[in-house]
C-alpha cells in the first residue's frame, strides 16, 4: 500500500485528500443513508438529531452525593442545554430500592429523560438504562456476587442497555470484557486527569481490533452541584452526543447502541464528525457507528467535519485505522477529506480524534482536562 499525503501538516486545508491508493472500484455498501440536521451537509440522505447529554452523574439518591438535590442536577442540565438525560445513582447506597426516578424533580419539559442506575459491584460498576423506571430486583440480585454475565442477561431481558463504567479506574471492570455488554465508558470525568481514560481506550481499542463493534460513550460522573468537585469539571464534562433518528428516549438509547456516538470535552464544544462515501457518487451516506459491507479492497472516500467551530481556531486532527495513527493535520479548516482502500477480505475500523484549546473548561482546572476537545467512534467495513 502506498501514500501519498497531498499537503503537508500545518498548511490550511480545504478539502484534504490524502491518497492511499487509486483504486477506484464502485459497488455495493452495507451503509446507510445519512443526514447531519445541524451542519447542513448531506441533507437528504438520512433524518435525524444530534442529541447531546450526559450518560453518568449523581444525586442525593448516592450518599456520597448529597450535596446534589435532583432539582439542582436537572436545573444544571437545562442551563447547559442538554438534550437528554440520565442521573445514575449508586444501587448499593439504597440497597437495590431505587428512589431516584420516584423524585418530584425528576422530571423535565425539556430534555429527553433517560432511566439510569449505577451497578455498584465490587468486581465492577455499569450503568443501565431504560426508557422508563424498571424492575431493578433481578439486577440487585446479581449486585453482591458482582455477577456481570448475570447481570447483563437480566437487563437485556428487561430490554435495558449496560454500559461498563470507568474499567480500568480503581473500581475497575473485572467481570471480563467478552461478556455481552452494550457499550464501554472511555472518558470518565477529566481526560487527562483520570489517567485511565487512556487506559480505558486502550481496552475499547482490544475489543475493536477483535472484530466487535463496541460503543464508547462518555460520562462526567459528576457527584456534586456546590462543593469544589462542581469548581473543576461538572455535568457535560464529558458530553456525550447521540444521533437519534427521532427526539425520543427509545432513539436515543438506539443510537447509543448502534455506536451513532461522538464525545466532546463540553456541552458548548466543537462535535466531531465524521462520514464516509463508500460508493464515490458524492453523497457521504455512512456515519459512525455504520458498518460498510462489500468495500474491502476498494476505495471509500471519508470526510470529518466539526461542527460548532471555534472561529480562529488551529485544530490537530488524527485518524486511526485499525488503533494505528493513519493521519493527521493542523488546520484552521473545519472539513478534511481522505480517501483509503480498506485491505480486501479483511475488516477495518476508522476513528478520529480532535485536539486543540479548551476553553470551556475551568480555568482552574483546564491542564486536567487536557487538549482532547472530541473523539467519534469509528466506521467500521467488513465487521461481523
Ligand atoms: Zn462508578
Ligand atoms: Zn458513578
Amino acid at each position: 500500500m502506498t501514500f501519498a499525503c497531498r499537503f503537508p501538516r500545518s498548511q490550511h486545508l480545504v478539502g484534504v485528500v490524502a491518497v492511499i491508493t487509486v483504486a477506484c472500484n464502485s459497488g455495493g455498501t452495507g451503509g446507510s443513508p445519512y443526514i447531519s440536521t445541524d451542519s447542513g451537509f448531506d441533507a437528504g440522505l438520512r433524518s435525524g438529531f444530534w442529541l447531546k447529554g450526559d450518560l453518568h452523574a449523581h444525586s442525593l439518591h448516592s450518599t456520597d452525593a448529597l450535596d446534589s438535590p435532583v432539582g439542582d442536577v436537572f436545573a444544571k442540565a437545562e442551563e447547559l442545554g442538554f438534550d437528554y438525560f440520565s442521573l445514575t445513582d449508586h444501587d448499593n447506597h439504597v440497597q437495590g430500592n431505587i428512589t431516584t426516578w420516584a423524585d418530584p424533580a425528576y422530571r423535565s419539559d425539556k430534555m429527553i429523560l433517560l432511566y439510569g442506575v449505577e451497578w455498584t459491584s465490587g468486581r465492577g460498576h455499569a450503568n443501565i438504562f431504560g426508557t422508563k423506571p424498571y424492575d431493578y430486583a433481578p439486577l440487585w440480585a446479581t449486585h453482591d456476587a458482582g455477577d456481570g454475565a448475570t447481570a447483563i442477561a437480566a437487563a437485556h431481558a428487561q430490554g435495558l442497555s449496560f454500559f461498563i463504567n470507568h474499567p480500568a479506574s480503581k473500581d475497575l471492570w473485572e467481570c471480563g470484557f467478552d461478556l455481552d455488554f452494550d457499550g464501554m465508558e472511555v472518558w470518565n470525568a477529566l481526560f487527562a486527569f483520570v489517567t485511565s481514560n487512556s487506559v480505558a481506550m486502550t481496552q475499547w481499542e482490544s475489543i475493536l481490533m477483535s472484530g466487535r463493534r463496541m460503543t464508547a460513550r462518555g460520562g462526567s460522573d459528576s457527584h456534586h452541584q456546590k462543593d469544589l468537585e462542581s469548581m473543576f469539571f461538572n455535568i457535560g464534562n464529558p458530553t456525550t452526543w447521540v444521533y437519534a433518528r427521532e427526539k425520543t428516549a427509545a432513539a436515543v438509547l438506539e443510537g447509543l447502541e448502534a455506536g451513532h456516538v461522538s464525545i466532546a470535552y463540553a456541552p458548548g464544544a466543537e462535535r466531531l464528525d465524521f462520514t464516509a462515501d463508500t460508493d464515490l457518487d458524492g453523497r457521504f451516506e455512512t456515519m459512525i457507528g455504520d458498518n460498510v459491507l462489500g468495500r474491502d479492497g476498494k476505495m471509500i472516500r471519508f470526510k470529518i467535519d466539526i461542527a460548532h467551530p471555534r472561529a480562529g481556531t488551529t485544530y490537530r486532527v488524527a485518524v486511526l485505522k485499525n488503533g494505528a495513527p493513519f493521519d493527521n493535520w493542523e488546520s484552521q479548516d473545519t472539513t478534511l477529506t481522505f480517501e483509503d482502500t480498506p485491505a480486501a477480505a479483511s475488516r477495518s475500523h476508522y476513528r478520529v480524534e480532535l485536539r486543540g484549546p479548551t476553553p470551556e473548561a475551568p480555568p482552574v482546572s483546564a491542564g486536567a482536562f487536557g487538549d482532547l476537545i472530541g473523539l467519534t467512534n469509528p466506521i467500521y467495513v467488513s465487521f461481523p
